[in-house]
């Protein structure tokens, strides 16, 4: 099999890392790269590991989001208009709630037990097993609610009524990583959910369940509305998005990407990756040296960050 190249890419979880602190940018893609190969030196498959990881509260959003997209793709399967495809294979929310705390508990005692170190792309990790770190139990239970509780607010909310009245063949492909060029540089993305209108129009769906912040989280959505322009051809103008935040009840914010939400979101990419190459020894090969990327001033964010034992700074 042919070696897998370190190729530069972009995308918005990259640049959040980059943001955080150079070094964990780097651990999370140069450091740890190669980290699946049975002959990795071991920092790199520690490295590799450990960048699996997530903490409890995007832990709560990563299995909401699976909920979600596996009851649209069950549905999806179904093949039938509307409603039909969502009675046929009874979705439910006792029965979506259920499995939701079904799975909680199961990952939590994999997380508990250490199984991501044998695999840690089939077993879920968090940062709190791993650094054996004081949760009370009515910390983890909480975790268990607002989950259950942003799950519910999903399947009561305005926009899974919409969904469900939407035919899924109008659906596009649910949670598919897929990328575009962007002035030379691929560009990952990821859509929650998409449907196309009756009209050829497209409607973006984004599911959070972290802090409610419309403002910043929009250029999220005109980053989705210039890829669906590069790769499918689709005017920004025929796109409409729809940020739905998931907490004791769904809150939703609607808007189309006009031509400044487009120019800011391109300047926001053009910026990170022009910050991201400068860093590099070799920007041809995406080489990049460790000691180019410096550990961040700031403790507060090592203590909450997975690589810390690497840095040194476990007690930080
Ligand atoms: S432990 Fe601190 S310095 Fe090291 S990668 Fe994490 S945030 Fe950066």
């Amino acid at each position: 099999m042919a070696e897998l190249e370190n190729r530069f890419t972009w995308s918005l979880s990259r640049d959040g890392s980059f943001r955080y602190c150079p070094r964990q940018y780097w651990w999370n893609y140069y450091g740890s790269w190669g980290g699946w190969k049975a002959e990795a030196p071991g920092e790199v498959r520690t490295a590799y590991v450990l960048k699996s990881l997530s903490n409890r509260w995007a832990w709560v959003g990563s299995l909401v989001h699976s909920a979600i997209e596996g009851l649209l793709r069950q549905a999806q399967a179904a093949g039938a208009d509307g409603l039909l495809a969502f009675e046929r294979p009874a979705i439910g929310v006792d029965r979506e709630l259920d499995a939701l705390s079904e799975r909680m508990r199961r990952e939590w005692s994999e997380s508990r037990d250490g199984e991501y170190w044998r695999n840690p792309k089939r077993h879920v990790g968090l940062i709190e097993h791993e650094y054996r770190e004081a949760v009370p139990p009515e910390e983890w239970q909480a975790m268990h609610q607002r989950a259950r509780a942003a799950l519910r607010a999903f399947l009561e909310s305005d926009a899974y009524q919409r969904i469900r009245r939407s035919s899924p063949t109008r659906w596009l492909p649910i949670e598919q990583l897929d990328s575009f060029d962007f002035e030379g540089t691929p560009v990952w993305v990821v859509l929650d959910f998409a449907l196309e209108r009756p009209d050829g129009g497209i409607d973006i769906y984004d599911w959070k369940t972290g802090e409610v912040k419309p403002e910043s989280d929009r250029t999220q959505l005109a980053i989705y509305a210039q890829y669906l322009h590069s790769a499918r051809q689709i005017e920004p103008t025929h796109v409409s998005t729809h940020l739905v935040y998931l907490g004791q009840t769904a809150r939703e914010f609607d808007f189309r990407v006009g031509e400044a939400e487009l120019k800011e979101a391109r300047g926001v990419m053009r910026a990170s990756i022009a910050a991201m190459r400068t860093r590099l020894r070799d920007p041809e090969r995406n080489g990049a040296a460790r000691e180019d990327f410096p550990l961040t001033d700031d403790l507060e964010r090592c203590r909450v960050c997975a690589f810390r034992r690497l840095c040194g700074r476990d007690g930080a």
